[in-house]
């Protein structure tokens, strides 16, 4: 696949890009849609503003921007990738690819909150109070390009095996959505399973939807813990 993709045009490799993360806001509409008839607690009003659909365009917009210039990056050899890794150096990149995302989103995230910055921009994510999974595309585009860049910039710290980066991605994308379902769709035992492990179960994130001030990690607990952030 590297080869595949280091063979490509910019054309080809900008029309790739915009496909891919089309196909990804896409992918969360049938879930939006499909989940309701699963669990009669799932949100089950579907509709969307037009404020939230120009957002999640900007998103997909500058998401697709952000991936072609971390392509643009690592072709021009700024941003290097282990292509030779093996399972154990493979796990262990996807280890620090989280834990460092984890501890930079929080921050972020509490930057975000600051009244200056939050009156801008990050509000907007928190504008609407019923969160469904195309709420994670619902924010303001420099907000997007924030979060984006610190992705690059964490990749250009260190040649991370491509495997990694595909697991991390996967990661991210599930913990997103699964972050806005709006319910918990987990059995009561994986949920205590989670909490115990400081992994960030969905009820984690929908309770920051209702209390601003609380739960600000993405997929731990670890930093709300550290600096008592968390729901108690
Ligand atoms: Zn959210
Ligand atoms: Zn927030």
């Amino acid at each position: 696949m590297l080869d595949w993709l280091w063979s490509m045009s910019v054309a080809e490799a900008t029309g790739f890009f915009f496909a891919l993360n089309i196909l990804i806001v896409s992918g969360a509409y049938c879930l939006e849609c499909i989940v309701p008839r699963f669990f009669k607690t799932a949100p089950q009003n579907l509709q969307h503003s037009s404020l939230e659909l120009l957002l999640m365009t900007c998103t997909v917009f500058v998401n697709a921007v952000i991936s072609v210039a971390g392509w643009l990056l690592w072709k021009h050899g700024y941003l290097q990738l282990n292509r030779h890794a093996g399972v154990l150096t493979a796990l262990r990149d996807t280890l620090v690819l989280v834990l460092l995302m984890d501890f930079a989103l929080y921050v972020l995230h509490r930057i975000a909150h600051m009244r200056w910055f939050y009156g801008w921009a990050h509000y907007l994510h928190h504008k609407y109070r019923e969160v469904r999974p195309l709420t994670l595309f619902v924010m303001h585009p420099l907000e997007a390009l924030g979060f984006g860049s610190l992705w690059v910039i964490t990749l250009m710290l260190s040649a991370f095996s491509f495997e990694s980066v595909i697991i991390f991605l996967q990661l991210n994308l599930y913990f997103g959505i699964a972050a806005h379902c709006g319910f918990s769709p987990y059995p009561k035992w994986l949920s205590k399973t989670m909490a115990a492990l400081a992994i960030a179960e969905p009820d984690f994130h929908l309770q920051h939807h209702r209390d601003e001030t609380v739960n600000l990690g993405f997929y731990t607990t670890i930093w709300d813990r550290v600096f008592r952030t968390n729901l108690r």
